[in-house]
């Protein structure tokens, strides 16, 4: 389909997870390792060892399950073929994570001087406010950890309002905070799958545009082919694979015109079976038609010059157009032939001249120095043809100048 304007869901849907994945596995790693790292420094003189290890190992350890999940999603494509399950995991290890800063926060509340506590709560609040910048592709997935970190840290101030001077103020503005972060991430998140939907439309719309220029010049490939069949079908003849009366006639115009240019002599060899009737009648149609097949061979391996042309001009006839011939020339291959067709020694039983298939030929010229049509040449020819038959058929004769014979038809 061309021009389909918009992304499918389940489309668009993994192309998310898979951008997600692909920006957010390292952004997610290195805030949180950092923040990590940054936080153990800080809580390093006013909590124990132990407890600092085993927090730093088991937030690592989750971080690196996290990780890993990404890089087999991406590798064995489930963001495609299960793209739900996909997306609870992400889900609940991004509110994992979060959840995982809000109890070290509390967990340190009790425990260290509260500028410590204050710097902790700002180096929380601003790997929230980094990771909008990788994970809003997938709104929910920056909500969970915006929930997951913040809001147990808000509502824990609030009920502790009386702990500590400032907490009732810390829970407000960190509620107010979370509020204004689901809207921006609302609002970017939007812009990212536009841009991601409208990326898709350009690379599918290439796509397509791609396909039917492909299409399109098979099409007109097979119109070309489809066309050269149809002039080989108008031009050639079935039966012996020659050209046809329609193609000689078309050659035949323009070699006399070449020939006038040139000013070389054109000659036209007009040719008939003798007897071929009787040869139907004796030896049946089909092998009449095999005949005619082996004079058409024999005929094409006596012409050899570029330009010259052997067609079927009719029922048993057959024309040969010589460019560059003059009348002694064509003779000569008229009687070459001759010979050719006697070698081939055809049987005919029912010839009056000979026990095997002749022909007679008529040959006419135009000389360089007269000007003559097309169909002055043929009917030239088959006068001259008309001769041979008349001289006993298996002749050759050559009509020697226009203005006598055409005169005298006239
Ligand atoms: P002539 O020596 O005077 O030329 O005698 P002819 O019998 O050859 O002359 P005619 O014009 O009387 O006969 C031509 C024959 O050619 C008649 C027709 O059956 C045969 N013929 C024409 N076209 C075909 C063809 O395509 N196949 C076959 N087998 N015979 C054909
Ligand atoms: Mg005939
Ligand atoms: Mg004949």
């Amino acid at each position: 389909m061309i021009y389909q304007r918009h992304i499918p869901r389940e489309e668009l849907f993994s192309a998310q997870l898979e951008m997600l994945m692909q920006n957010g596995q390292l952004g997610t790693v290195v805030a949180n390792t950092v923040g990590m790292v940054a936080s153990m420094a800080i809580f390093w003189p006013f909590v124990d060892f132990t407890s600092i290890m085993l927090w730093g190992a088991a937030f690592l350890i989750l971080l690196l399950l996290r990780s890993l999940q990404m890089s087999n999603a991406l590798v064995n494509h489930s963001y495609r073929t299960h793209p739900k399950s996909v997306y609870w995991k992400l889900i609940l290890g991004s509110a994992a994570t979060g959840l995982v800063w809000a109890s070290a926060y509390i967990f340190a509340a009790t425990r260290v001087p509260i500028t410590m506590q204050y710097t902790f709560l700002l180096l929380i609040v601003m790997i929230t406010a980094i990771s909008v910048g990788f994970s809003v592709i997938i709104r929910e997935y920056f909500i969970a950890f915006l929930i997951g970190a913040l809001w147990p840290i808000a509502w824990w101030s609030l009920v502790h309002y009386w702990q500590q001077p400032y907490n009732l103020l810390i829970g407000l503005v960190l509620l107010a905070f979370t509020a204004v972060l689901v809207v921006i991430c609302d609002r970017v998140h939007r812009t990212f799958r536009n841009m991601l939907a409208l990326n898709w439309e350009r690379e599918t719309m290439a796509r397509e545009l791609g396909d039917m220029a492909g299409s399109l010049r098979d099409r007109n490939r097979q119109l070309r082919d489809a066309r050269r069949q149809l002039t080989d079908l108008a031009n050639i003849d079935e039966l012996t694979g020659l050209g046809n009366r329609r193609m000689v006639n078309t050659a035949l115009k323009a070699e006399i015109n070449r020939a006038r240019r040139t000013a070389t002599p054109l000659s036209v060899i007009l040719l008939d079976v003798d007897y071929f009737k009787a040869y139907n009648d004796t030896y049946g149609h089909p092998a009449g038609d095999e005949v005619l097949q082996r004079l058409a061979d024999i005929m094409q391996n006596a012409t050899s010059r570029a330009g010259e042309v052997v067609g079927r001009y009719g029922g048993e006839e057959f024309i040969l157009v010589l460019p560059g011939s003059s009348s002694p020339s064509a003779m000569r291959i008229a009687e070459r032939l001759k010979d050719f067709i006697a070698e081939a020694a055809i049987p005919h039983g029912e010839s009056d001249v000979s026990p095997s298939i002749t022909v007679s030929q008529g040959i006419a010229t135009v000389e360089p120095d007269t000007e003559l049509m097309p169909a002055d040449l043929i009917k030239m020819a088959d006068k001259a043809l008309y001769k041979a038959k008349a001289s006993g058929r298996n002749a050759i004769v050559v009509e020697e100048s226009l203005s006598a014979p055409l005169a005298a038809e006239a």
